[in-house]
């Protein structure tokens, strides 16, 4: 059973990767901790681990900077479907905004966690970088 404080879960992310939850019931996937399915309000979830690749579904890039964000630049947002369907929101980063694609394939990419955010944008320390084609 794991432990559900936010403090813990990252910590676990770290060592195992990106976890989420899944309900037991209905199947729902989620990324990070939850105790009940919004779905079906089961209670039976289950901690898994969520594949670390995905590709963009869709993004928005943001110009609008927080005033401690001075350096920071424009970044880029985006829904990432993970390869078994879950979709969370993080910053896609290793990217410009004029290069960045809807059906791009992206990687989890664990940066220095910035300003945590009333909204969750990089609550849990998870960002994703386009994956580069050696070809
Ligand atoms: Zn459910």
């Amino acid at each position: 059973m794991m432990p559900k404080s936010p403090r813990i879960w990252q910590l676990a992310e770290r060592r195992y990767g990106l976890l989420g939850s899944k309900c037991t019931v209905c199947g729902k996937t989620y990324i990070g901790p939850r105790n009940v399915c919004p779905v079906c309000n089961s209670e039976k979830i289950e901690t898994i681990q969520l594949p670390p690749r995905g590709t963009i579904y869709s993004y928005t890039v943001v110009h609008t900077l927080p005033a401690e964000k001075d350096n920071y630049g424009p970044y880029i947002m985006a829904i990432v479907e993970l390869e078994d369907g879950t979709k969370l929101t993080a910053e896609i980063v290793d990217c410009d905004s004029e290069d960045v694609k809807i059906g791009m394939r992206v990687e989890l990419a664990f940066r220095v966690i910035g300003q945590e955010s009333e909204h969750g944008i990089i609550y849990y320390g998870y960002k994703f970088r386009p994956i580069i084609s050696r070809t």
